[in-house]
């Protein structure tokens, strides 16, 4: 699957091998072989220093026509290579010696030729040394004397060296590009594993804080279904449903529990004088009074009726109740109330009742004490309101 992924055509040889790697095989070949040989790219342009030089093309290459025919003839061969795809010789176009290349094909893409020769010298014999010697002007006597210690090969030996060359070098291109996708694949696998993980990381993120919100939006649903929208204070259902509960609870311990009933005096009034928006505003002010005085998490206040408010105390006398009724009292009228630029205050009564002592009372309920503290309230307001009226819960 991999091996298709890499674009051979866009891909330089020395992504594929490592340089060093070929130097050390190219020098051992041509030293177990006894011939030059050099790796070029497509262009002719050496990808490795060349190994094995022969002493004749050293000195030929010295001189700048011998150099440029030398490179031509290079050329000419990688050309040949090019066209054919499978190793090819010929005669230089410079002394005469058989030159020959290897491409180096991988998946299909011809990459590189493997070139070698200068010892298999064909039918250059002494006279044309001599004669390319001068056609040049490079050193005759030299030329002749190294050309007389070359170690020459024949045709034959020279072409089964270049069928072996072909071979090795393929072979190494086959498993060089093998590990070289091998290596991509890990690569690509690695980096899926990261984007995996990543996208892992997120999606808890994303989930985490979906449920935070969703936790969030649940409490303010909950939250929104037992309060009152006007006041924020606990609505009628809370009541009906906690109240009942609290006294239970307050009468299987044996504990004290009071309860205020708290009603503001005259607020038909202030409806009709300033209008409903500003009834709304006064109630709101007077149900947030009510709402700072009491204890954290222990005592709570409902919106019972209109303008009515029940303040839940467990763990509390009649006594104790009363007092904390006197300030509420004192708080409502102290309420600095403006709306739409007039200035307005409130009062209202209160009616406290509540158990103190169980072992009197088995038979009572908490219906009985509601309606007790209504009866007080109605006292309250009988007497002139802006009073607190209290007593124990009693059947009537
Ligand atoms: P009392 O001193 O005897 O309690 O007299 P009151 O005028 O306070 O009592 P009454 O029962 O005659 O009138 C209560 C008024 O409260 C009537 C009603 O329109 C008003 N009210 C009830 N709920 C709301 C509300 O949510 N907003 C406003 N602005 N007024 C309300
Ligand atoms: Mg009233
Ligand atoms: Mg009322």
């Amino acid at each position: 699957m991999e091996f298709q992924k890499i674009d051979l055509k866009k891909t330089h040889i020395t992504e594929i091998f490592r340089i060093e790697d070929l130097q050390k095989l190219q020098d051992a070949f041509s030293k177990a072989n006894n011939i030059a040989s050099t790796i070029t790219d497509l262009e002719g342009n050496a990808i490795t220093e060349p190994s094995n030089h022969s002493v004749v093309c050293s000195l030929i290459r010295k001189t700048k026509k011998g150099l440029d025919k030398c490179r031509k003839s290079g050329r000419t061969l990688g050309f040949m290579s090019l066209e054919q795809d499978q190793p090819c010789y010929m005669k230089c176009q410079g002394v005469g010696f058989i030159d020959a290349a290897a491409p180096i094909v991988i998946g299909g893409v011809h990459m590189a030729n493997w070139l070698i020769g200068q010892n298999c010298i064909g039918d250059v014999d002494e006279d044309r040394i001599a004669c390319y010697a001068e056609e040049i002007g490079a050193e005759k006597e030299q030329m002749l004397q190294a050309f007389r210690r070359m170690t020459v090969i024949s045709i034959e030996e020279f072409k089964k060296k270049l069928d072996f060359l072909w071979l090795l070098a393929n072979q190494i291109a086959v498993l060089s590009y093998r590990n070289l996708s091998y290596k991509k694949m890990v690569t690509l696998l690695e980096n899926s594993q990261v984007r995996l993980k990543e996208y892992k990381d997120n999606l808890e993120k994303t989930v985490t804080q979906r449920t935070r919100e969703l936790t969030q939006a649940l409490d303010e649903i909950k939250q929104i279904s037992v309060r009152d929208g006007l006041t924020g204070c606990y609505n009628r259902r809370y009541i009906n449903e906690h109240f009942p509960k609290e006294f239970r609870r307050a009468k299987r311990y044996k504990n004290s529990i009071s309860i205020i009933m708290c009603d503001i005096d005259y607020f038909k009034k202030v409806n009709d004088t300033y209008g409903h928006q500003c009834g709304d505003y006064v109630l709101k002010e007077v149900a947030s009074t009510l709402q700072l005085s009491f204890r954290k998490d222990i005592d709570w206040v409902g919106r019972y009726g209109g303008e009515e408010f029940l303040i839940v105390l467990p763990f509390t006398s009649i006594r104790s109740a009363v007092i904390i009724s006197e300030r509420l009292k004192k708080a409502i009228q102290d309420l600095t109330l403006e709306y739409d630029k007039e200035q307005m205050s409130v009062t209202a009564s209160f009616g406290v009742s509540g158990m103190d002592k169980w072992d009197l009372s088995e038979d009572l309920t908490w219906e009985i004490l509601l309606n007790s503290s209504d009866i007080f309230l109605y006292k309250a307001k009988d007497a002139g309101r802006n009073r607190i009226e209290f007593g124990p819960a009693i059947k009537n």
